[in-house]
């Protein structure tokens, strides 16, 4: 069993990331596997190094030890981009450069119905006709979108924890409808969340992703770019969220809910443990 943590540095960890962080060590470590940690610092904009700093130095007081060397998604920018080229030749992905406000514009018109998937408005298919598309004219200040009437398959991935156990089991319909062209590179970043993250628990041999539920609608989305670039799709185990006392999700802006906090506080790793309701450590 090979789990990890994958954490951006855009703001201090808190309960939640702690959560997600203990539950994926402890997993690794019962089965006798490794446990893998991964920066997740593509958003070059909002990631800095202090709260990169203040990660390792979390997840050490929290006595979490990781195996092996950090992943840093900035250090991976090329490898991101050999495998856009690829999917670019393959005829799956079209350059696109419309704004939020035209893409909103576009879903408004009286015929189109409006709605939402994993990465918000589904994308109302402006470009795909019209994009760029020969090889090697990538426009550089487009986003490339996932067409996803030519790269949808019917997919299946294995949930192992309680919120949504069970097989889950996805149509190339359900995929074009309710998913749409998702970007995978955004103009400013070169890449996309979706991309990289796939590209790197598959460089990482990643066998269980444990991650917050509020990422389970975008697995589709992974699941369908593992099958794609015949990448192997781990099991999934997306937990409950940690919520504050209203009930309203923590946020990384969160700062009352910062480990750090806790820890000035005087807490103790056992005590962050307990407030998130996982068993103090034996490790
Ligand atoms: N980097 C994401 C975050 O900060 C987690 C991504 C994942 O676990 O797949 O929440």
């Amino acid at each position: 069993m090979i789990t990890r943590f994958a954490p951006s540095p855009t703001g201090p960890l808190h309960l939640g990331h702690a959560y997600s962080a203990i539950l994926a060590h402890d997993m690794a470590r019962k089965a006798g596997g490794r446990f893998l940690l991964r920066i997740e610092d593509i958003d070059q904009s909002r990631a800095r190094p202090h709260w990169e700093d203040q990660i390792y130095d979390d997840l050490r007081w929290l006595g979490l030890s990781w195996d092996g060397p950090v992943l840093r998604q900035s250090e991976r920018l090329n490898i991101y981009r050999e495998v856009l080229d690829i999917l670019w030749q393959r005829d799956l992905l079209f350059a696109c450069s419309c704004t939020r406000r035209d893409i909103e514009a576009a879903i408004s018109a009286p015929q189109e119905g409006v709605s939402y998937g994993p990465d918000g408005l589904i994308y109302p298919r402006t470009c795909r006709e019209s994009g760029a598309r020969k090889p090697g004219q990538i426009l550089p200040d487009a986003a490339l979108r996932l067409n996803m009437a030519r790269a949808a398959q019917d997919i299946a991935f294995e949930e192992i924890c309680e919120l949504h156990r069970g097989t889950h089991r996805i149509s190339r319909t359900d995929l074009i409808a309710k998913v749409g062209d998702v970007v995978l590179a955004r103009r400013d970043m070169g890449t996309s969340y979706h991309l990289a993250v796939v590209l790197d628990d598959a460089a990482q041999g990643i066998t269980h992703v444990t991650r917050g539920a509020d990422l389970f609608e975008a697995t589709q989305i992974h699941v369908l770019l593992q099958k794609t670039l015949e990448l192997p799709t781990p099991a999934y185990c997306h937990h409950d969220l940690i919520r504050d006392g209203n009930g309203k999700r923590l946020a990384k802006r969160d700062d009352a809910r910062a480990i750090a906090k806790y820890r000035a506080d005087g807490a103790s790793p056992d005590d962050i443990r307990r407030m998130v309701g996982l068993h103090p450590s034996s490790w």
